[in-house]
C-alpha cells in the first residue's frame, strides 16, 4: 500500500487567509483535498490520510501535521493552499507548486509530475516550480510539495476558485497525475468507465521503494457498491468517511451509549465524540458536538434531506440508512 498523507492549509477560522469579499481559504483548499482524496479512493493498492482539521474547526498546527505523516510513514504528502498578495482585488494571477529549498529528487520528480495537471486544471497562467523554506515541506521526512493554486485577491482568479465544477476537476486531476507518477491502476470497475492513460512508472532509482500491487489484492471497498440494507455498518461509515474528507477506518469513535447508537454497528462508546459526526453536523447546520444523541438533530435533519420519517432514531436496520446508502452509490448524497 502506497500511502499518501495531505491536507487542506489553514483552518476554516484563521485569521487573514480569506479574499476581500471575505471568501476563507481553508473552504477553497477543503474542496480541492476532498475532491483529491475521493478521486485516489478510485485506484488499488494506495491508502490516503488527512492532516488537517477535516471540519475547519481547529487550524492543526504544522508541527502536528508533519509529526503526524512523519509516524504515520506517508510516502508522500501534498499540502493545497490558494495564494493571496496583498488582500486587494488586483489583477496578479498563476499557479505554483512549492518544493523545499533543497529539494529531494524524488520531491522534485513529484512536483513535475503534478503542476502540469494543475496548471490545467485551473486554466490559469503557469508562475511554475518554486522552492521555499516552507515548515510543511521541509520538516516532512518523505517527498512531498505545497500547491497554491491561484490568487484569492486576484479578479482573474477568483472566477475560477468560486466555480466549484473546477476546483473539483483540480484536485481529480491532482489525484490522477499522482496516479499515473505512481504507476496506479483503477479498480476492475472503473477501468472499464475510465481507461487510464498508459500508466509510466518514474526511474526506479529516483523513487522510494514503493509496494507494486498484486493481482489477487482485493478492490478496495471504494469501488464496491454497499449493500442497500439500512445497517449503519463499517462499509457505509467508510463510504461516509471518504465523502466528508475525514480518517477512513470504518468506525464512529467516542459515542454515548443510547437507543439510536447501540443500532449502530460501526459506533464505538466512550467520550469525545467522532469526526466524521462533527463534518456531518457542520454539513447539516446542526450542532458540531461530534455526538449521535437521543433523539439527534443530526438525524432528524438527515431524514429531512431524505424524505424518510423524522424522529431523529436509527432503527436497525434504518429507513433513512438505507436512503443514505442509495445515495452513497450513486454519488448523490
Ligand atoms: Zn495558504
Amino acid at each position: 500500500m502506497i500511502k499518501i498523507g495531505y491536507g487542506a492549509g489553514h483552518g476554516y477560522h484563521t485569521p487573514g487567509k480569506r479574499s476581500p469579499d471575505g471568501e476563507r481559504e481553508w473552504s477553497f483548499n477543503n474542496k480541492v483535498a476532498r475532491a483529491f482524496a475521493n478521486e485516489l479512493a478510485l485506484y488499488k493498492g494506495v491508502i490516503t490520510k488527512r492532516f488537517d482539521d477535516p471540519t475547519g474547526e481547529t487550524d492543526v498546527p504544522l508541527i502536528v501535521r508533519t509529526n503526524g505523516a512523519n509516524s504515520w510513514g506517508a510516502d508522500y504528502y501534498i499540502s493545497f493552499h490558494h495564494n493571496a498578495l496583498s488582500g486587494r482585488w488586483g489583477t496578479h494571477t498563476g499557479v505554483e507548486t512549492y518544493t523545499f529549498t533543497y529539494p529531494s529528487p524524488q520531491s522534485v520528480a513529484l512536483a513535475n509530475a503534478i503542476h502540469p495537471a494543475v496548471v490545467k486544471a485551473y486554466g490559469l497562467t503557469n508562475r511554475g516550480i518554486k522552492r521555499a523554506n516552507l515548515h510543511i515541506v521541509r520538516e516532512t521526512e518523505m517527498p512531498s510539495i505545497l500547491i497554491e493554486g491561484g490568487f484569492m485577491d486576484s479578479t482573474i482568479d477568483i472566477v475560477k476558485l468560486r466555480n466549484d465544477e473546477i476546483i473539483a476537476n483540480v484536485g481529480k486531476s491532482v489525484a490522477q497525475s499522482l496516479a499515473r507518477f505512481l504507476g496506479l491502476s483503477k479498480v476492475a470497475e472503473s477501468e472499464q468507465e475510465t481507461p487510464v492513460s498508459t500508466p509510466s512508472r518514474p526511474p526506479v532509482n529516483s523513487l522510494t521503494p514503493t509496494p507494486v500491487p498484486t493481482p489477487s489484492e482485493k478492490p478496495s471497498q471504494s469501488s464496491t457498491k454497499l449493500a442497500v440494507d439500512g445497517y449503519w455498518g463499517p462499509a457505509t461509515t467508510r463510504a461516509l468517511q471518504r465523502h466528508y474528507g475525514t480518517t477512513v477506518d470504518g468506525i464512529i469513535s467516542g459515542q454515548p451509549r443510547n437507543p439510536s447508537t447501540v443500532n449502530i454497528p460501526s459506533a464505538r462508546f466512550g467520550s469525545g465524540g467522532s469526526q466524521l459526526i462533527r463534518a456531518m453536523q457542520k454539513d447539516l447546520g446542526t450542532t458540531v458536538d461530534g455526538f449521535i444523541s437521543y433523539p439527534s438533530l443530526m438525524i432528524r435533519a438527515l431524514q429531512r434531506r431524505f424524505g424518510t420519517t423524522q424522529d431523529g432514531f436509527i432503527s436497525k436496520p434504518s429507513q433513512l440508512v438505507k436512503a443514505m446508502q442509495r445515495a452513497l452509490n450513486n454519488g448523490t448524497f
